[in-house]
């Protein structure tokens, strides 16, 4: 039985004839940019979090660039951010000038470790981006609580948790903004690129607006510079379909981990911890183990797809060694050599989901014989 880590294409198969129908509508609309399906999704994406605003970007990472940059964030100022993530939200922090601090992560959720934020306070500081990685929030109480006492900006990196929540408020909510991916392989996905900032702040989200449309809030006039950043008409129909369907896929994740969670239990495995706190979403389901090299040749050769998020923690990338050569990050470093992705998407079967714990067993107990 072959089966892939993610399978971007179930999705559309499941919705083929109405994604069809809403992409074609689009295409004879003569309506491409920043149309009725933009502005119609920014509402929903609105609603659906709860926020006042929502504005939508071509990609995730220029969510984070432009809402930044709304900010006044740039050059002089620090952004206190996790070492575990995708490379653009340090990338987003860089691209405007200021400088990413890394703050270690908790060893149980794998974001950033909240007790550890406020000796990394300087007085440049402006900002702090938690990651919710994996699908599950960071704890949100405890950082605006910090962020409040010093007058910081909090922008939550949401794109790998849309729909999970935090004491039953919803990623999107939590901070005083967030940023969302549409990258095909989210759990909200489109089939390009895709992203939207949402936001209480009529002033930012009017001032991300005007970014993305290179400064200008009147065609042709230009007030600030800005950025060619649109989620373009065909991905906004797309999303509009896929969003009604949202919620159902993330339910069917989180049963899908359960199982996952019962079935490899007792096998040596550190299983993901959700917070009581939370609504985890499970974007991946990482696995942790000291032999992963093993794991993963051991699942390769059976056709059965894994990944490592990450392999190389952000302070470690080749593009920030030199800055960050005195930075020491045990709990992320050690963590990045050990986690793994096994396969997980709402389509997936009891089935498939056996399989893959039954070819585990069998892994672990060729890695134990080889070591005897
Ligand atoms: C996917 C992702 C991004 C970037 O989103 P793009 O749409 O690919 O630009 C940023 N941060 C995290 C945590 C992500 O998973």
């Amino acid at each position: 039985m072959k089966i892939p880590l993610i399978d971007s294409k179930a999705g559309y198969l499941s919705l083929k004839d109405e994604i069809d129908t809403s992409v074609t509508n689009v295409l004879s609309s003569g309506n491409y940019i920043l149309g009725p399906n933009v502005q119609a999704l920014e509402k929903e994406i609105a609603d659906y979090c709860g926020t006042k605003f929502a504005v939508s970007v071509a990609n995730g990472t220029d969510a984070l660039v432009l809402c930044l940059d709304a900010y006044g964030i740039g050059p002089g100022d620090e952004v206190i951010t996790s070492p575990y993530s995708f490379f653009a939200t340090a990338e987003s922090i860089s691209r405007v000038g200021a400088v990413p601090v890394f703050v270690d992560i908790d060893e149980a959720s794998y974001n950033i470790d909240y007790k550890k934020i406020e000796s990394s306070i300087t007085k440049r500081t402006k900002a702090i981006i938690p990651v919710h990685l994996f699908g599950q929030p960071a704890l949100m109480d405890k950082i605006m609580e910090i962020a409040n006492r010093y007058n910081l900006i909090v922008i939550e990196d949401a794109c790998q948790a849309i729909g999970a929540s935090f004491r039953g408020r919803k990623t999107g909510t939590l901070g005083h903004a967030a940023c969302f991916s549409f990258f095909p392989t989210k759990n909200l996905g489109g089939y390009g690129d895709g992203g939207m900032v949402t936001t209480n702040n009529e002033e930012i989200a009017g001032r991300i607006r005007m970014l993305r449309a290179h400064g200008s809030s009147k065609k042709y006039y230009n007030s600030i510079i800005g950025y060619n950043s649109r989620l373009d008409e065909i991905q906004a129909a797309i999303l509009r379909v896929k969003l009604g369907h949202l919620d159902s896929w993330n339910k069917a994740r989180r049963a899908k981990a359960e199982l996952y969670n019962n079935l490899l239990q007792g096998l040596g495995f550190k299983l993901p911890e959700a917070s009581s706190e939370v609504v985890h979403v499970y974007h991946l389901y990482v696995l942790r183990h000291p032999k992963r090299a093993e794991i993963i040749k051991g699942l390769e050769n059976r056709q059965i797809g894994c990944g490592v998020y990450y392999p190389v923690p952000l302070h470690r990338q080749e593009a920030y060694k030199l800055q960050y050569s005195d930075t020491s990050l045990p709990v992320v470093e050690a963590a990045s050599k050990e986690t793994f992705a096994i396969p997980l998407f709402p389509e997936m079967t009891d089935d498939q989901q056996t399989f893959v714990v039954a070819e585990l067993k069998k892994i672990l107990e060729e890695i134990e014989r080889q070591s005897l």
